[in-house]
């Protein structure tokens, strides 16, 4: 730290992303990327983008159509930032002053919380690692639920979310869609009948769109323009050409999204069923991810074994490794090393 860096942010800890190996020998199950190449449709737009000289559309206006397009909703209820990450920035900035969400869920949100100064409070997961949502009922703040909640993949129903909107309409729900799409309900279709609800998505999942940086807010056109005047307050060309072109193309090749994302769900059946069969406990996913009790060993084992997965060094989850649900041939190598690690286990690593 320097002596010019402002002293308000002497505690700030950092977010730590999860680990980029800059060559392709480790096999990524760590940060929850899609496995599958993007569509080419999407890359074919992004390649038909040529005018660089200009500076893109501030209001990202073709991304921001095709999203209200895809969900039935108008251009005024949906904004596009750059990754879900900066529209849940904004959403802290606008209406984080007093602001509560669990514990254990998306790291970004006490480091949001830390950096913009808010009054947030963290509500505990029960025991089996859930979010209670009567626990929120009567809190006087913004509320803020990962549904899928990460980094568990446990979804609740649209009912039970539409049940905290509902509960008192002075109240921000703000709900963070990252995973969604692999198995939960959305409460995008509760955006006409509630102006309290905001749903935050992200292309960086099921739309294998990481690397472009795209994320999106749907609610009330009164709420979108709050976000809008907070990112143009900041960085009005906050997607770029391409990224505009690659969202708006994502969102119109609907085959290509519902091919891969029921693919990576197949996928993660079996492979919950291959570690319950191990005896491992798998709490139930609706995520491109699982939380499994492995222990911490195991993550150092399979990195050992030239496979990352993502293990959080706190309580209560610290027995606990979250694996990204890769392809077929990816959790096939996952399970014969887990397989080979347990033989170990059991004969005292002599083998
Ligand atoms: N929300 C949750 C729950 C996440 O896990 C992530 C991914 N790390 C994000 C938001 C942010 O994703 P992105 O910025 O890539 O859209």
């Amino acid at each position: 730290m320097s002596r010019f860096f402002d002293p308000k942010y002497d505690t700030l800890e950092a977010y730590t992303p999860g680990e980029q190996p800059k060559d392709n020998v480790l096999l990524k199950l760590n940060t929850n990327e899609c496995p599958y190449p993007t569509s080419p449709k999407v890359l074919a737009a992004i390649e038909a983008e040529k005018a660089f000289r200009l500076y893109p559309d501030p209001t990202s206006s073709r991304a921001v159509s095709a999203i209200a397009k895809y969900y039935g909703l108008s251009e005024d209820q949906v904004t596009v930032g750059n990754g879900s990450d900066e529209i849940l920035a904004f959403a802290f900035m606008a209406y984080g002053r007093k602001i509560c969400y669990p514990s254990i869920s998306y790291g970004f949100y006490p480091v949001f919380s830390q950096v913009f100064g808010c009054d947030a409070e963290e509500i505990p997961l029960t025991k089996d690692l859930r979010i209670e949502l009567g626990d929120y009922m009567d809190k006087d703040a913004t509320l803020l639920i990962a549904n899928p909640n990460a980094p568990t993949g446990i979804a609740h129903p649209r009912d039970a979310i539409e049940q905290l909107v509902a509960k008192d309409p002075d109240r921000l729900v703000i709900v963070d869609e990252a995973y969604v799409d692999f198995g939960a309900e959305s409460c995008v279709p509760l955006i006409e009948k509630y102006d309290n609800l905001l749903v935050v998505q992200t292309m960086s999942k099921s739309r294998s769109l990481a690397g472009m940086r795209i994320g999106m807010a749907m609610g009330n056109a009164a709420l979108i323009q709050d976000l809008n005047t907070i990112k143009f307050s900041f960085n009005p060309y906050d997607l770029s050409r391409e990224a505009i072109a690659a969202a708006a193309a994502a969102m119109e090749d609907a085959a290509y999204f519902e091919e891969t994302r029921g693919k990576i769900i197949a996928t993660r059946e079996w492979f919950v069923k291959e570690m319950q069969s191990l005896q491992f406990e798998v709490l139930p996913s609706s995520a491109n991810f699982v939380f499994v009790k492995t222990g911490s060993p195991y993550f150092h084992a399979m990195r050992e074994a030239g496979i990352i997965l993502r293990h959080f060094d706190k309580d209560p989850i610290r027995n606990w490794v979250r694996i990204t649900i890769g392809t077929d041939e990816q959790m096939q190598r996952l399970v014969e090393e887990t397989k080979r690690w347990l033989m170990q286990q059991i004969t005292g690593g002599k083998q």
